[in-house]
């Protein structure tokens, strides 16, 4: 595969669309991102990098460190996890709350808010509420290759301002025993989780055990065991764009996750890990252009997994 034709091809289908969507306005450190800004990058199992666009700039990965707090969860505490969070698409959107009273404060699945603060709420019981974030940061580093993968204050700091949608949410799962922590603790671990800034090529890199079946293409050591890859990516697939999941799957075909600030993780399993990054988002919250790009580069590339 010519994978620095297909990107520039990628990028010359999408450039006309760069700037339609709006980007994230529900924290005023999001709201200043560049709408126009775009990068692409594809990490490849044999070891290379290829990249259009901002590829070294970082950015909000916001709900897509929800993978990477879920492989955490997984290996510290096991089929325990599904007691307390399910498996099934949600329909509704990131930060919805309607589904909780009728189900007994179980979230859907681990990719909304809901689910993600249980994956948190794990995290602070197995590592505490300091290092539940050092050690998410602490595997970021390693699978990315790279030390300056941080959490932004600011934007922490700004998701703890404005962040009652994610405290109510919190607090109702408390109240049905189901959030085994005290909220304020889970809440400050998430909102730094959110945070987290990466490039497009760190992301890429970091999302490589995916595609290789558990093992860490750049050190070779397994990071996740085969069976906690299947159902990432099965639940990447099913849940990892809210109530357009359906839709992405549809367009792209392939495991994704998605956060407000633009980002795109996905996953072509036994090739490539893909991260594209464009902030200005459609109606469900999706980067509008990076979905786009996504599937101009499934099709292009022939990598449709049906
Ligand atoms: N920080 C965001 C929130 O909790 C993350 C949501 C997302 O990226 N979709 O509202």
């Amino acid at each position: 595969m010519n994978w620095e034709q297909l990107l520039q091809r990628v990028y010359d289908d999408v450039a006309p669309s760069l700037g339609e969507g709006k980007v994230a306005d529900y924290i005023p450190a999001l709201a200043c991102a560049d709408p126009h800004a775009f990068a692409l990058s594809v990490a490849t199992l044999d070891g290379a990098h290829y990249g259009v666009g901002l590829t070294r700039t970082s950015f909000s990965i916001q709900s897509i460190s929800k993978v990477f707090a879920l492989k955490m969860a997984l290996s510290l505490e096991g089929v325990e996890l599904w007691q307390r969070v399910g498996r099934e698409p949600s329909g509704t959107p990131f930060n919805s709350i309607v589904q909780l009273e009728r189900e007994g404060g179980v979230p859907r699945n681990p990719f909304i808010n809901a689910g993600a603060l249980i994956v948190t709420d794990a995290l602070v019981t197995r590592c505490g509420q300091v290092d539940a974030v050092s050690r998410l940061i602490a595997l970021l580093h390693q699978l990315s290759g790279s030390s300056r993968v941080a959490c932004d204050p600011e934007v922490a700091a700004s998701e703890r301002t404005w962040g009652d949608r994610n405290r109510s949410l919190a607090y109702f799962m408390r109240s049905f025993g189901v959030l085994k922590n005290a909220p304020e603790i889970v809440l400050d671990a998430y909102f730094r989780q959110c945070s987290i800034t990466m490039t497009t090529h760190e992301l890429a890199q970091a999302g490589l055990f995916l595609a290789n079946d558990g093992v860490d293409p750049l050190h070779g050591g397994r990071v996740a065991a085969h069976s906690e890859v299947n159902r990432i990516n099965a639940l990447m697939l099913t849940c990892g764009h809210y109530d357009m999941s359906g839709d992405f799957a549809w367009r792209v075909g392939l495991p994704g996750k998605s956060g407000v600030g633009g980002g795109i993780l996905a996953i072509v399993p036994g090739l490539a890990s893909v991260a594209v990054w464009s902030p200005a988002l459609n109606a469900a919250g999706n980067s509008l252009v990076g979905t786009l790009a996504l599937e101009r580069l499934s099709e292009r590339g022939g990598l449709n997994l049906f």
